[in-house]
């Protein structure tokens, strides 16, 4: 007798059209959010990357958080500047190389446009939010292990993680920084206090 999976598409292939679909809608509301003030897609992502770099990050991060090429980054800087989004200053680590900031304007900004896949992620409880969530870790993990994606100050690639330290409990993972205990809801995408494993 035939059972399902013979009627199906393999699961990866399925899970992986899902993704793409939401992944298209998320573009498309950050494109319209993006044009409503007036900037391109590649200048948003740019100026909400800044945003939560106070620190500044120079062009090549910038570029490779956007996936585009220095050039195009170069350009859509220069147009976050002429709009006074953006500003160059001195990277205090090497005189010669300058860092990119958000100014107070742009940080305002970038506030004001919601992130494009919370729609997605209201209609979940709680529960399904923090199992997607470890599920989004590790899609970045394998990820950052290919060289496929810009590295990421998330949990998975950085030197205070303990990962399952106490199996079976609810809270197994640890963070090494600031001594506590983790559960998967606590997991990190984008922590300011993130520092890469050593090489
Ligand atoms: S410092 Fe941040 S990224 Fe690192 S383990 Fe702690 S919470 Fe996670």
């Amino acid at each position: 007798m035939n059972s399902f999976d013979d009627l199906s598409e393999p699961l990866d292939r399925r899970l992986a059209a899902g993704l793409a679909r939401l992944a298209a809608v998320a573009r498309q509301l950050d494109w319209q959010a993006a044009e409503a003030f007036g900037l391109s897609p590649t200048q948003a992502d740019i100026l909400r990357l800044l945003t939560r770099r106070p620190e500044g990050v120079r062009l090549a991060v910038a570029a490779a958080h956007a996936g585009v090429r220095s050039a195009t980054a170069s350009d859509a800087v220069g147009a976050l500047e002429r709009k006074e989004l953006v500003r160059k200053e001195a990277d205090p680590g090497d005189g010669r190389a300058v860092v990119l900031k958000a100014t107070p304007a742009g940080q305002t900004l970038a506030g004001q446009w919601p992130a494009s896949f919370e729609p997605a992620v209201a209609g979940l409880d709680e529960g399904q939010q923090a199992t997607l969530l470890r599920l989004v870790v590790e899609m970045i993990r394998h990820l950052l292990a290919q060289r496929l994606i810009a590295p990421q100050r998330t949990c998975v690639s950085c030197r205070f993680f303990r990962e399952n330290v106490r199996p079976g409990e609810a809270e197994p993972h640890a963070c090494a920084l600031v001594g506590m205990n983790m559960a998967d809801r606590h997991l990190r995408v984008d922590c300011p206090e993130h520092e890469p494993v050593a090489a």
